[in-house]
C-alpha cells in the first residue's frame, strides 16, 4: 500500500485550485481569500482507533480534547487563530452512552477554554473501531498566513517547547505504564511524558501572535517529528539546514528517564513524533523581537540552527556535520 506522503502527493497533483485558494494542498492548512481584510483557514484531521490511539491507555475525554486539539494546532502552524470546527464521529457498537457523553465533554473543555465554536459534525456507525474527523476553520491577516515555503538561506530555526517527551509517552504506554501511579518523582516524570502523549496542548496563542507580528518565514507544528517536520519546510522553501545538536531542547523527563529506559534522549528529540510544538523560521535581524515575543508569552523557543542555500538536513554534533536523514512518523495506510 502507498505511504501517506505519495497519497497526499497525488491528490495534489490533481486538485485544481481556483484564484481564491492562496494555499492548497500540501501545507498545515489550507488558506483562502475572503472579501474582507482577512483570509480563512482550513484544515482536518481524522484520528483512527488502533492506529491513533487505544481505548485501553487512554480516556473518552482525553480522546475528544486530542482530537480536537491537533486540528487547531495545524490553523496555529499557519500563523492564524482556530475561531470554528466540526467533528464527526464513527462509533463502534461497544461504546456506552458515558464514553460518548465523556469524548464530547473532552472537546467541549478545549473549544471552550480556547474560543472556539463547534458548528456542526456528523455521526454514524462503525463496525468496530471508532473514527473520529475533526474540521478546523480559522483566519490571520490578509496575505499574512506563514506557509511551510517562505523559509530563506541564513533564517535562524526555532522550537517552542521542549521535544521528546510525546514518544517516550507513547513508548511508556506500549510498556503498559499508565497514569495512575504517580507517588515519587520517576512516577510523576513518566506521567508528564504519557500525558504529552494523551494530552497536548497546541500552541495556539504562540501561533496566533507569531502570525501577527510577521516574525516568521515559515513555519510547521511538529506532528511528525523535528527531523521530518524541518525536511517538509526544507522541501517546500527548496533549501536546507544545520541543526546543532547541544542546542536540542530535550524534554527534562526524557533526559531523566533515558539511562533507566536505555534510550537515546537526543534521538526522541529529534524524530519523536505528536509533539505539537511549533517549528520555524526567521531572519537573524529579529533573533531579539523572537525572544521577547516568547517572553511574553512565558514560553520557552529555542534557535536551534539555521537554513542553508541546500545541501540537505545536516546534524552538528562535537564540531562535525552529520547529515540527519528525516525519520520521524509517517502514518501507514
Ligand atoms: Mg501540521
Amino acid at each position: 500500500m502507498p505511504g501517506e506522503l505519495k497519497i497526499i502527493s497525488e491528490i495534489r497533483k490533481r486538485a485544481r485550485a481556483s484564484t481564491d485558494v492562496s494555499v492548497g494542498i500540501g501545507d498545515d492548512a489550507a488558506v483562502i481569500k475572503l472579501c474582507g481584510e482577512r483570509d480563512l483557514i482550513a484544515c482536518s484531521d481524522l484520528m483512527v482507533e488502533g492506529v491513533h490511539f487505544r481505548l485501553e491507555w487512554t480516556d473518552a475525554e482525553m480522546i475528544g480534547r486530542k482530537a480536537l486539539a491537533v486540528t487547531l494546532s495545524d490553523v496555529a502552524a499557519m500563523g492564524g487563530a482556530p475561531r470554528f470546527a466540526m467533528m464527526s464521529v464513527a462509533l463502534a457498537g461497544k461504546l456506552s452512552p458515558e464514553f460518548i457523553d465523556d469524548l464530547i465533554r473532552g472537546m467541549f473543555d478545549l473549544a471552550d477554554s480556547c474560543g472556539v465554536s463547534i458548528i456542526g459534525g456528523d455521526t454514524s456507525s462503525s463496525r468496530d473501531s471508532l473514527f473520529i474527523d475533526t474540521i478546523a476553520i480559522g483566519e490571520c491577516p490578509r496575505g499574512r498566513a506563514i506557509t511551510r515555503a517562505g523559509a530563506e538561506a541564513g533564517n535562524d530555526i526555532y522550537v517552542t517547547g521542549s521535544l521528546g517527551a510525546a514518544a517516550l509517552g507513547l513508548t511508556l504506554l506500549e510498556q503498559g505504564f499508565t497514569l495512575n501511579d504517580e507517588q515519587n518523582k520517576v512516577e510523576k516524570e513518566r506521567g508528564i511524558a504519557i500525558r504529552k502523549q494523551l494530552a497536548p496542548e497546541p500552541r495556539l496563542e504562540a501561533g496566533r501572535l507569531i502570525g501577527e507580528s510577521s516574525l516568521a518565514m515559515a513555519m510547521i507544528d511538529i506532528s511528525d517529528g523535528l527531523s521530518t517536520d524541518l525536511w517538509h519546510i526544507l522541501e517546500e522553501s527548496r533549501c536546507g539546514a544545520i541543526i546543532h545538536a547541544e542546542a536540542i531542547p530535550i524534554a527534562e523527563c526524557v533526559m531523566n528517564l533515558g539511562e533507566e529506559m536505555m534510550i537515546d534522549p537526543l534521538a526522541f528529540a529529534l524524530h519523536g513524533g505528536e509533539e505539537y510544538e511549533l517549528l520555524f523560521t526567521a531572519r537573524p535581524e529579529n533573533h531579539t523581537q523572537v525572544f521577547e515575543l516568547f517572553k511574553t508569552l512565558e514560553l520557552q523557543v529555542t534557535n536551534i540552527g539555521h537554513i542553508t542555500q541546500g545541501g540537505g538536513l545536516h546534524l552538528e554534533r562535537n564540531g562535525s556535520l552529520e547529515s540527519l536523514a528525516p525519520s520521524g512518523y509517517e502514518h501507514m495506510i
